[in-house]
């Protein structure tokens, strides 16, 4: 179920569906179908526990958890109280709350493995923003979103790769190499609004042209407003556009 709620985000978003699904799904500020349930199966075992021990369903819960029976139900339970531990005695909240720092836990470390292939773009947030504000069903949030998931469709994930900036025929075909260093993108850059926007971006960081962590600023890490960010989606869209177009060129 969970495949299928981050392929239509991915959809959504326009992102490849084999984009990292954490980082979809925190993009969008949803919480995966399996944590919902999850959720909620936890605070009906609670609801189940405080009912009076004379009634039917208290019994049942008791027998069905004894060590007499096995069942799907307990043995999912469990599984549960394994990865995010609730005590019967729970108010509601505190099983919304618990089981929602479990889902931000398991999100981060996910999300930190990534970053060492896929996510190194990906920017930081403080928990709990929600959607993010500059997802609007435009051309330019779209762009954002792919170079955010390191899936900006440069060829390098193609079979076979192409690993060459087809550019300029010499750095590395990677998103940070085509937005801040290829040379054949130094007209483009210097165009007056192109430099506009690296302008306002960069002296909010330290800039350096070959660390990750000065695209992911780029790309919001900086929590700039929706309307920047926007215009650095249109920059990247026509640095992207002439990256195809050398593609194109390439002799085969
Ligand atoms: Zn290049």
């Amino acid at each position: 179920m969970d495949s299928v709620q981050a392929n239509f985000c991915a959809d959504l978003m326009q992102v490849r569906r084999n984009s990292s699904h954490s980082a979809i799904f925190r993009e969008m500020g949803l919480s995966p179908v399996s944590i919902i349930a999850m959720r909620r199966k936890l605070l009906y075992w609670c609801r189940l526990h405080k009912l009076p021990e004379a009634t039917w369903a208290r019994k049942a819960l008791e027998e069905c958890f004894s060590d007499a029976w096995t069942s799907k139900y307990k043995t999912e339970i469990q599984a549960f109280l394994g990865k995010c531990p609730i005590d019967p005695s729970f108010k509601p909240s505190q099983v919304r709350n618990a089981v929602s720092k479990f889902s931000h836990q398991n999100e981060i470390q996910i999300i930190k493995m990534q970053r060492d292939h896929s996510l190194k773009y990906f920017p930081d947030y403080p928990s709990g923003m929600g959607r993010q504000s500059y997802i609007n069903y435009s051309e330019e949030s779209s762009i954002i979103s792919k170079f955010r998931l390191e899936n900006a469709e440069l060829g390098n994930r193609d079979h076979p790769p192409i690993l060459i900036c087809p550019s300029c025929n010499n750095g590395p075909n990677d998103e940070l190499h085509l937005v801040f260093s290829c040379p054949a993108m130094d007209n483009l850059r210097e165009e007056v609004w192109m430099q506009a926007v690296l302008d306002e971006a960069v002296p909010k960081h330290s800039f350096n042209k070959d660390d990750p962590m000065t695209l992911r600023a780029f790309l919001g890490g900086d929590l700039c407003s929706p309307e920047t960010l926007h215009k650095r989606g249109k920059f990247l869209r026509i640095l992207q556009q002439k990256h195809f177009e050398s593609i194109n060129k390439r002799v085969y």
